[in-house]
């Protein structure tokens, strides 16, 4: 890529170029996606079940490799590097919420977030401190000394998303976060990601939800594996 090239795509943030991924024993979860999200977008991944989303938000997030085509994420080739590369790049520009929470069951809210600092190499002391500002920013400064089993799903949600928050992440990535919630937590942790995004995070969500998807500025259809709309190409600020 020349040096123009490179300066005029600055704020590209995730950059996918003919991605393909085929799971063992010929799924073929992926083909052809070309997709680019610059810094500070919000974006919707919709899609029928099956269509190819969480395959795409793993390869985003670098916790899955592409079989053909290249993905860059904050600038960084994800094939040139190695796990323990990967591992770091994670570490310090990406956080994930999932649907299903990923909480350790034995560990209160505190340390559920803190720990997720473990591999940014954050000291145990300033790991407590961000985990408690963090909590605090999701509005669950009382529930601190909480366990996973005494929360409800909404607050389950958002101490899962404390934990993405407290690494101070560019780019979050979510898989249907509001999709074991009821719509009242849905709609508190849908206003938690309006907020990371109007802080300046670029944020990436999956989800099943039509009145959800519709709220949100840019819209990545899936089809079958393959990106068959996207809004920002309307708008004229994207390719797809
Ligand atoms: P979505 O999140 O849109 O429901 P997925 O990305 O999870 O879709 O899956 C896309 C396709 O790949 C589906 O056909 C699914 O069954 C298949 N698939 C997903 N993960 C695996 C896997 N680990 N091994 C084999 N096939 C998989
Ligand atoms: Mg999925």
């Amino acid at each position: 890529m020349s040096r123009a090239v490179t300066e005029a795509l600055p704020d590209t943030v995730v950059e996918l170029a003919g991605v393909a991924r085929t799971y063992p024993g010929g799924v073929h979860a992926l083909r052809g996606v070309n997709l680019r999200i610059t810094r500070g977008e919000l974006v919707a991944v919709v899609g029928a079940s099956g269509s190819g989303k969480s395959t795409l938000l793993n390869l985003i997030g670098t916790l899955d490799r592409a079989d053909e085509g290249r993905v860059a994420v904050a600038g960084q080739d994800v094939a040139a590097l190695s796990d323990a590369r990967l591992s770091a790049l994670r570490a310090r520009h990406i956080g994930f919420v999932f649907q299903q929470f990923h909480l350790a069951p034995g560990r209160d809210a505190v340390d559920n977030v803190a720990d997720g600092l473990l591999y940014a190499g954050v000291p145990r002391r300033e790991r407590r401190i961000r985990a408690r500002d963090a909590l605090e920013r999701v509005g669950l400064d009382h529930r601190l000394g909480h366990r996973p089993g005494a929360l409800s799903g909404g607050e389950k949600q958002r101490v899962a998303i404390a934990r993405a928050l407290a690494g101070e992440p560019d780019l979050l990535l979510a898989d249907e976060p509001t999709g074991a919630l009821d719509t009242a937590s849905g709609q508190v942790v849908m206003e938690l990601l309006h907020e990371l995004h109007r802080a300046g995070t670029t944020v990436v969500v999956i989800t099943h939800d039509n009145d959800i998807a519709n709220s949100l500025p840019r819209r990545v259809r899936l089809r079958d594996g393959r990106i068959v709309a996207d809004s920002a190409a309307l708008a004229g600020r994207g390719a797809a």
